[in-house]
């Protein structure tokens, strides 16, 4: 048909013709169209086509032609047109195959992560990234060796999944084992097996925008997280934006002795989304409260918000939001020999932040008597020094 696409008719019309040639729709007397037959036999557009189709007034052999230039002779600029106009297409049909799989599209814009991480997982299923792939193939790269390990073409599947130097970050063999199990030809079939086979898309999708966005910072030479450090750091970002979503807020409380030992540690979700000064406040009464609990009579309330701690020193009422928080402070405070309060830099207090975090990801409560979770371990020793 003299269309760009598709230039075969879509059905053949009735199945008796199958094998006719298309001088059967000629009169051999006119030599012009026979339009009743035309008409009745294909779909309206299609018979408008056909019947603007010119015909010679005598019979001649068919030839081939070139139909993407005026004079019907090909030349490598119709033919550059000609691909990507046929790449244009292509996409479209493509898009229209993924209206079939709409299950995995519709996942995609669904998922429970910031709209940049969906854009960027979309792109990448259609290989619209500037991967060195991509550039090569628009002549802007020289080459398409992946910026990592120079060893493969970097699309986007070698780009965010496959490539060598990612082993760290997709190590995990609870999560990611099937990555050495299961051979994928693209990122879109890899994301549509995550969907289907895993509870993990959240996780990959904003994995797989830290890897990128890691990738162009070090390419930019702008600071940028370790590689070993995307996996946690991934999951980190997750855990606090679904918080978020979720109205949610942790505590982490760590009580330790004279020497720094752990007497007991936990993390307790509150499902609002406070301020930092409520949330502190919040936390210095449930700290007390814990404190009171496990048979603690004389203590120093260590806190990070120099606000919430000036406050808890002075008599006077707070007016702030958090000052009924910090009368329920004051009320526990009676419970104990001796209390003091202790304004303590972030950084000396990161386990408790660890274990802030930590709380996000569970139902309510969690104690541990002597101890802590055992992937706060390392920041349990990096706390001690203050203790010396
Ligand atoms: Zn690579």
């Amino acid at each position: 048909m003299p269309r760009m696409h598709p230039t075969l008719l879509s059905v053949c019309p009735i199945s008796d013709f199958e094998d006719s040639s298309v001088d059967i729709l000629i009169d051999p007397q006119t030599r012009q169209w026979n339009v009743e037959m035309v008409e009745g036999l294909f779909h309206e557009e299609e018979a408008e086509l056909i019947k603007q189709i010119p015909l010679s007034s005598v019979a001649s052999e068919d030839i081939l032609y070139w139909p993407y230039s005026s004079n019907g002779v090909y030349s490598s600029k119709s033919g550059y047109q000609f691909l990507k106009m046929e790449e244009e297409l292509m996409d479209r049909a493509h898009d229209s195959v993924v209206d079939d799989d709409s299950q995995v599209w519709k996942r995609l814009w669904s998922m429970n992560t910031p709209q940049k991480v969906k854009t960027l997982l979309w792109r990448a299923c259609r290989e619209a990234l500037p991967t060195k792939c991509s550039l090569f193939r628009r002549k802007i790269s020289e080459e398409d060796l992946c910026v990592r390990c120079r060893a493969a073409t970097e699309n986007s599947l070698h780009a965010l999944w496959s490539c060598t130097e990612l082993d760290l970050v997709w190590g995990d063999p609870e999560l990611w084992s099937f990555r050495n199990e299961v051979q994928f030809l693209s990122f879109k079939e890899l994301l549509s097996w995550i969907i289907k086979h895993t509870q993990l898309l959240e996780l990959f999708a904003v994995t797989v925008w830290s890897i990128w966005n890691q990738r162009n910072r070090v390419r930019l030479n702008q600071p940028a997280d370790a590689i070993h450090q995307i996996a946690y750091l991934s999951k980190k970002w997750l855990a606090e934006y679904q918080a978020r979503q979720e109205k949610k807020s942790g505590i982490g409380v760590v009580i330790r002795d004279t020497r720094g030992l752990v007497i007991a540690s936990c993390s307790k979700v509150v499902h609002q989304v406070l301020s930092v000064s409520d949330i502190e406040a919040l936390a210095a009464a449930w700290a007390l409260s814990f404190a009171s609990d496990v048979g603690v009579r004389r203590a120093i309330l260590e806190g990070d918000s120099l606000t919430v701690i000036s406050d808890l020193r002075e008599d006077g009422k707070v007016l702030a939001l958090y000052g009924l928080l910090l009368e329920d402070v004051k009320v526990l405070s009676l419970h104990f020999e001796e209390l003091r309060y202790s304004h303590t830099k972030r950084e000396g207090n990161s386990l408790a932040h660890g274990l802030a975090r930590y709380a996000l990801s569970i139902p309510d409560l969690l104690v541990w008597m002597e101890d802590v979770p055992p992937q706060f371990y390392s920041v349990l020793q990096t706390d001690l020094p203050s203790f010396s």
